[in-house]
């Protein structure tokens, strides 16, 4: 119970029933949480029956490591990870009760859009992004195809609805699931059938939920069915913090607790442990005009600190030059001894670009955080389509990958037509291929080369399967990427030969931490197998899709932090830069989005009000100093308009004598000075009056 306020302890110690822990930022939610998974195992609850759920697969792994410190070697047996690393878990183990192998393949966007693309029968990766959000947000309201055909308002929801039903065929067949699966899936499951409701529920002796003002209505449906009446449960959440509504979180679960359970015990946090003084008034002021779900206070006891800068800069280049030489100032005058101790914090992902330029240049270590994801590469992905297809023979978007890369000659007109044999008998290509009948459809010289690849895969999928541990897996990997000769089709397809050797780097890097998640060295095996163990290589294979979009590699590395501040959440530096703090980016644009526009007040309200949330992550995330920048001309698509302050700014409050002037300005004033002075003294030495 050390290093917990009465409050925190009150959380801890309450087990058993429903409890919402709700607090402002930095007030030791999360605390709350690993400390009392590491109470009810001291209370005599067996670690594996303790589920924590986080926002992140990082998130998870700092939880875990946490909870280690607290409770040693339990903490391994304790699971703890995502919504959904957790829908895999379920989905693994009674899945079939749905028609789903327990080898099922987890698509990633890239997949989701092309079978979207030919679903929907267009090139336009666009037009398929749209339906994919749609249906996105569909899934996630619980809706199926002809759900939501049935309440579409007009005709091109409609036509969307019914793409979705092509598409929910398609991954069917594929015996595959999309990221929302992961949610939906398991509800159905636990929905429709008692027998594994009955054992989860009675499995489980407490669920902890981080982070619960951003789960959406599935993900509650799901926690409610895990936990069934006992409602043994604890949510920590904070409702000013809530930024993922685009995405369909909703602010409903925090209103339904107290109704859904009338037994609930609410527990106020009111200290923050965190901010400074000067950064926690500035955060509170943000947040005052949003509507209140429920009141709050914070406290901070670490004394007021130095004021939160408001930086104004010319442009973007000028914001980065900037940033760095604070960074630079405050680690000469000893404040921030680490590159980690500093985080820049910006709205869109693009935004980055220009401080990567200036650190770069600064020669400062930096890490982007919530960027382009390492999985995204086109490498990472060819390598990840192979694994896929050992681990699911009947994933089709793995298949043709896998087939085409690098070539082997099997060319499009083949594959065309095993598509057309394997739809015609409802195979999947792996399938189509083995077929007694393929030859009437194809020449024999087409039918040898895919017999050959097949064997081949299914020669790599025993190996894979036999495969345990980092060593085997190492040598493994780099004998099968000989056998294909992926190294050659890297430097043939590349025109840059640097390019592809640092491609051929990452695929190297790749392999390497394959291999350690099959030793079990790597602690973020997202939470699906246990850590600590050996694993096949086989199995390590199935969870790489819900770590790519997911996109948690990184180590805590001594290193400078760019970051989106939707990635942000949860997470704390000792410096933060907020950058980029002008009206159309932060609030984003509100008025000029097409989406918007006819739409009634109440929507840009809404949208007003998650921004205004956003802001306060971004400021709450900071320990000892803050700055605010914002930009006189900015870059809006190709052209450069002017910029105006975020109304955020003012909103903070800042007393006025702690905005720092314009250093530009105070040069100018000091080198006036100076010059007079020197025109004086010259005078002077020359002995008449100026
Ligand atoms: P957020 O809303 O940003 O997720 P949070 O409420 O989860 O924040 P934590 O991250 O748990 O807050 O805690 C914030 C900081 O305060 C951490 O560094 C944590 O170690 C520290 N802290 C929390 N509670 C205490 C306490 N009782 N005594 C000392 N330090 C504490
Ligand atoms: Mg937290």
């Amino acid at each position: 119970m050390s290093g917990l306020n009465l409050a925190q302890q009150e959380a801890v110690n309450y087990m058993h029933g429903p409890c919402l822990v709700l607090a402002g930022a930095g007030s030791g939610k999360t605390r709350v949480i690993t400390h009392k998974v590491a109470r009810l195992i001291q209370t005599g609850l067996e670690a594996r029956r303790i589920l924590a759920i986080t926002f992140t697969n990082k998130a998870a792994a700092e939880m875990r490591e946490r909870a280690k410190g607290l409770i040693g070697r339990d903490a391994k047996e304790v699971v703890i990870c995502t919504f959904h690393a957790l829908g895999v878990r379920l989905l693994r183990q009674d899945g079939a009760a749905l028609g789903l192998k327990p080898q099922f393949s987890i698509l990633d966007t890239g997949d989701v859009t092309a079978i979207l693309k030919d679903a929907g029968g267009t090139t336009d990766a666009a037009t398929a992004r749209q339906w994919q959000w749609a249906i996105s947000l569909w899934k996630n309201m619980g809706l199926n195809a002809a759900q939501a055909e049935a309440q579409a308002k007009d005709d091109n929801e409609r036509v969307t609805a019914r793409i979705m039903a092509r598409y929910e065929e398609r991954l069917t067949a594929y015996q595959s699931v999309d990221f929302d699966d992961l949610i939906g899936l398991p509800l159905k499951l636990l929905h429709e059938h008692d027998a594994v409701r009955d054992k989860w529920q009675r499995h489980l002796g407490h669920v902890l939920v981080d982070e619960y003002q951003d789960t959406n209505a599935t993900q509650y449906e799901l926690l409610k069915l895990l936990v069934g009446e006992r409602g043994r449960f604890t949510a920590v959440g904070d409702d000013d913090q809530s930024i993922y509504g685009w995405r369909g979180a909703t602010l409903d679960n925090l209103k339904r607790l107290p109704q859904d359970w009338p037994q609930l015990k609410v527990v106020k946090l009111e200290q923050n442990y965190r901010s400074t003084g000067a950064i926690l008034r500035a955060a509170n002021n943000v947040i005052q005009p949003n509507p209140k779900l429920f009141p709050k206070t914070l406290f901070s006891e670490l004394g007021e600190g130095e004021p939160v800068r408001v930086v104004d800069c010319d442009n973007e280049e000028h914001e980065a030059e900037r940033a760095v030489a604070r960074i630079q100032s405050l680690r000469a005058a000893g404040l921030g001894k680490d590159w980690k101790d500093f985080a820049v914090l910006y709205r869109a992902n693009h935004q980055a670009r220009v401080f990567e330029q200036a650190l770069r240049k600064a020669q400062v270590p930096y890490k982007v955080s919530g960027g382009q994801s390492f999985f995204d590469r086109a490498e990472i992905r060819d390598l990840c389509a192979w694994l896929r297809l050992w681990v699911n023979n009947d994933d089709d978007p793995a298949f043709l990958r896998a087939v085409t890369t690098p070539k082997r000659g099997i060319g499009h007109t083949t594959l065309g037509s095993l598509g057309v044999f394997a739809g015609q008998y409802k195979l999947s290509l792996f399938e189509a291929l083995f077929s007694s009948s393929l030859g009437a459809a194809l020449p024999a010289r087409a039918v040898g080369s895919l017999h050959e690849f097949g064997r081949y895969v299914n020669d790599l999928e025993y190996r894979a399967r036999h495969t345990l541990g980092a060593e085997d897996a190492k040598a493994f990997l780099a004998d099968w990427l000989k056998d294909i000769g992926y190294e050659k089709h890297l430097y043939d397809s590349e025109d840059s030969e640097k390019l592809a050797a640092a491609r051929w780097s990452n695929v190297l890097d790749f392999c390497d931490w394959m291999a350690k998640r099959c030793g079990g060295e790597i602690d973020d095996s997202a939470g699906v197998a246990l850590a600590g163990e050996k694993k096949s290589l086989l199995e390590v294979a199935q969870t790489i899709s819900l770590l790519s979009t997911l996109s948690e590699r990184e180590q805590d590395q001594n290193v400078v932090t760019l970051s989106t501040l939707h990635a942000s959440k949860g997470l704390e530096w000792p410096h933060v830069m907020l950058v980029g703090c002008v009206e159309g980016l932060l609030p984003f644009k509100l008025d000029d989005d097409d989406g918007l526009k006819g739409q009634a007040n109440e929507g840009i309200l809404q949208r007003l009000q998650e921004e205004r949330r956003l802001m306060y992550v971004g400021i709450t995330r900071a320990q000892r100093s803050l700055a605010v920048s914002w930009l006189r001309k900015r870059k809006k698509g190709r052209e450069v308009v002017a910029g105006q302050p975020s109304r955020f700014i003012a909103e903070m409050a800042l007393d006025k004598a702690t905005v720092k002037e314009d250093p530009r300005e105070k040069l100018k004033a000091l080198r006036a000075e100076f010059a007079r002075r020197s025109a004086e003294a010259a005078a002077a030495a020359a002995g008449g009056t100026p």
